[in-house]
């Protein structure tokens, strides 16, 4: 079973995947954590990268789509995979479809108002890099690692709404791109989210 999940910044496509990927034995691949990680360990592309993200764009599909294509060789996916957060332009969509099949792409549908909400929220660890909503967690520590958490540099108010304009014209355009091929279900994210978890479950039941 070979995933990708769709939906804008906030939406709760990590959250999701997490819960998913245990329950369903796929591999967990996060370009956003993958970057970070690469920044946290001050690698070149970390460096490379860093300045992008932090101003609310894109990477460079060159750059995304190779560090996606090695991560799919790894033996963990050959099992089954779930994107989070790749693809997120056309042209990062056509070329996953010349690495591998999709089965499906979930939308994680969220109105603009509540992913503003819900980012100005989050927390991340300066460990393990896993997230955190303060209104489920109000620590200042990871209860993963014991690491301190941070708010990402991108998750300010200013560069939120630079990401959302991104994601409007790159990466809304993929929800068209994946109906036509038939591969695209909707999923409202608006709820609690044992409830989307419950509605991601049932549509990946159907495909097992
Ligand atoms: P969110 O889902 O909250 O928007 P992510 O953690 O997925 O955030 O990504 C954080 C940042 O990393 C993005 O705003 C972007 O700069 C960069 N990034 C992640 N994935 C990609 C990708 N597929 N293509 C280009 N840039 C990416």
């Amino acid at each position: 079973m070979n995933l990708v999940f769709l939906g804008p910044p906030g939406a709760g496509k990590g959250t999701q995947a997490e819960t998913i990927c245990k329950r369903f034995g796929l591999a967990h691949i996060s370009t956003g954590d993958m970057l970070r990680k690469e920044m946290r360990d001050g690698t070149e592309l970390g460096q490379k990268a860093k300045s992008v993200i932090e101003a609310g764009g894109l990477v460079s599909d060159d750059i995304i789509i190779g560090m996606v294509k090695n991560r799919l060789k790894q033996p963990d996916c050959t099992a089954g995979f779930l994107l989070d957060g790749f693809p997120r332009t056309i042209a990062q969509a056509d070329a996953l479809g010349g690495i591998t099949t999709i089965d499906l792409a979930i939308n994680i549908d969220v109105p603009e108002q509540v992913l503003v909400e819900r980012i100005s929220g989050r927390r991340m660890c300066t460990g393990c890099g896993a997230g955190f909503h303060v209104a489920m967690y109000d620590k200042s520590t990871c209860d993963k690692c014991g690491a301190a958490l941070y708010i990402r540099d991108d998750d300010k108010p200013d560069t939120v709404s630079s990401r959302i304009q991104v994601y409007n014209e790159k990466t809304q355009p993929l929800i068209q791109y994946y109906e036509g091929k038939g591969l695209l279900r909707n999923v409202d994210g608006n709820r609690k989210p044992a409830d989307v978890q419950a509605e991601i479950a049932a549509l990946l039941e159907q495909l097992q």
